[in-house]
């Protein structure tokens, strides 16, 4: 079996001017970067204000387990299957972050023969939007410790600054570090630290902004430290948030590129899907469903985290909620929610499939209870057996739900016309959507029914920490918010090794942290990683770059 790259690099890729002209962009449309890649600048949503948009699907999955869901994978071997049908399709996917690419998990931009190009650039600087957001998040920083050096004029607590410094590589030596050493011409030391760009504010409000307008508007409202009097400090206050979108404003334009059969994509924006939202631009899913009749996004990690911040939290951005929901599950997956050791996965086990199943079918009835239709898409890996299929074919069905076998992973769009064809039926229909929670309630309540109803949790009690900040939450007016959960995303639960579909379980809600420009509450359960460590062996050591300047190793 050939590798990610090779398969990428054997394809010929079409000129992306090529690819525009398929949705109807003209070169003075797009912004070239190179021949493969170009930016699509704003001012092409409202040429095409009058278009109606297209449909939506979103693709969401169980909870992920070392064995590998291929969310991404199915993503774009979904839009060629809808393609090849003579569809108007396009992708809207989430862009990768280089800590994990040279960390743990290689390329990300799908696998095998459903994938985006160029998967090289997608893979490393591609058109340096994370690099803006670094600098952005950086820029930030320095004001702040400027400003404390400058005789602090917004009474800002040293010992209560939110806003930390950013770098998009894993590197554990930096989550703690001290700045402003060296003496009174060096600033105000003080303690300090590193998250990988993607966890960065800056990151999430670039995600949910719809214009430059609303970039400079959040960006402004984003908390950066406490005041000694334990008041909220902002980036209005420090009076940069003109210069801070002004940094952003090419990396708010969707990113145009193209799949391996030449349907066009836009990747843009990889905001983390714990302590952030988990899924592209909005207005990259906004360009694309102007652009096209059907859209296939996706939602980080499973439907418990991603898929319910996407449709609590993005859709009210968006303005658009999907018209389906495809959850992606794998055999291998189900078998360890059944209880199967990673390395017994080859191995026959139809009971596994049973006992896993339970992971899968409470994400389906949480998904249909948004009031969105469901389709089951099983990813196939080689080692599957018919009997399992046929297994977990039978358990989908017997709820009255849709399941379909994918296999774009080997065959591209061909092995996903299945699920197009039942997604097609599906999009005809209107959809009877409805909210989770509504934002009028407070924090606390939200909070209670993404446990008790999405995770299958019997209690949430919140830490003494938590407890002061939900009176904070309150009194800073900030209630109204939605709320974005940051836990494991292995579990329903806030234990990562409780799998399958664990019940009576309590959460304890750690802290909470009010990320005020992207306007959404972050709830921390538990220990979450906002700079992730390299493994002994990282995916770096792989990866090399010949003297003719062909890369390889990046899967
Ligand atoms: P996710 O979006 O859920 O994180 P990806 O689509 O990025 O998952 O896939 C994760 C990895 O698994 C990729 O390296 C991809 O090549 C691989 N993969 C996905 N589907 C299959 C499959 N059916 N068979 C073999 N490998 C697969």
């Amino acid at each position: 079996m050939k590798s990610d790259i090779e398969i990428a690099q054997e394809t010929a890729i079409c000129p992306i001017t090529t690819i525009a002209e398929k949705i109807g962009l003209t070169f003075d449309d797009i912004e070239l970067f190179g021949k493969y890649k170009a930016k699509i600048p704003l001012e092409v949503l409202e040429k095409f204000d009058k278009k109606a948009e297209g449909k939506l699907v979103l693709v969401t999955s169980i909870n992920p387990t070392p064995a590998g869901e291929g969310k991404s994978t199915v993503t774009v071997g979904l839009a060629d299957a809808f393609a090849r049908q003579g569809g108007s399709v396009m992708v809207a996917l989430r862009e990768p972050s280089l800590g994990p690419v040279m960390g743990i998990k290689g390329g990300a931009a799908g696998g095998g023969y459903a994938q985006v190009l160029p998967m090289e650039d997608i893979n490393l600087h591609f058109t340096g939007d994370i690099h803006a957001i670094t600098t952005a998040n950086n820029a930030i920083a320095a004001f702040l410790d400027n400003s404390l050096h400058q005789g602090n004029p917004l009474q800002i607590d040293p010992r209560r600054i939110l806003w930390k410094r950013v770098l998009d590589l894993n590197d554990r030596a930096l989550r703690h570090v001290t700045v402003g050493l060296g003496g009174p011409l060096n600033g105000i030391p003080r303690e300090d630290g590193f998250d990988i760009t993607v966890a960065s504010e800056v990151m999430a409000v670039l995600c949910l902004a719809t214009s430059i307008e609303d970039l400079k508007g959040r960006l402004g409202k984003i908390v950066i430290a406490q005041t000694y009097d334990r008041k909220p400090v902002t980036i209005d206050d420090l009076g940069v948030a003109g210069a801070i979108a002004m940094l952003l404003k090419d990396a708010l334009k969707p990113n145009l590129v193209q799949t391996i059969e030449g349907t066009p994509a836009l990747i843009h924006g990889g905001p983390f899907a714990n302590i952030a939202h988990g899924c592209n631009s909005v207005l990259a899913t906004k360009t694309a469903l102007k652009l096209a009749d059907i859209v296939i996004t996706e939602a980080g990690f499973g439907a418990d985290l991603g898929g319910e911040k996407f449709l609590d939290i993005k859709t009210r951005q968006l303005g658009k909620t999907p018209d389906a929901v495809v959850i992606v599950a794998t055999l291998r997956a189900l078998k360890m929610h059944g209880g199967v050791d990673k390395k017994e996965l080859t191995a026959e086990n139809v009971e596994a499939v049973k006992t896993g199943f339970a992971n899968l079918k409470r994400h389906i009835e949480n998904m249909q209870a948004f009031g969105l239709p469901v389709v089951v898409a099983i990813n196939q890996f080689a080692s599957d057996t018919e009997a399992e299929i046929s297994t977990l074919t039978a358990l989908v069905e017997a709820l009255g739900v849709e399941i379909s076998l994918t296999q774009v992973f080997a065959k591209g769009g061909e092995g996903g016309l299945a699920l197009a064809k039942k997604l097609s039926a599906m999009l005809q229909e209107k959809t009877d959507f409805r909210y989770l929670y509504e934002l009028e309630t407070s924090v606390s309540d939200k909070i209670n029914k993404i446990v008790t109803e999405i995770y299958g949790g019997s209690k949430v009690n919140f830490s003494v920490k938590a407890k002061r900040q939900l009176r904070e939450i309150s009194e800073n007016g900030w209630d109204n918010l939605p709320v974005c959960m940051a836990k494991t995303q292995y579990s329903f639960s806030d234990q990562a090794s409780l799998l399958a579909a664990p019940e009576g379980f309590e959460i304890t809600v750690r802290e909470l942290i009010p990320k005020i420009g992207a306007g959404f509450i972050v709830a921390l359960l538990g220990d979450i990683m906002t700079m992730p460590g390299l493994p002994k062996a990282p995916a770096a050591l792989k990866m090399d770059v010949s003297n003719d300047g062909k890369i390889s190793g990046l899967f």
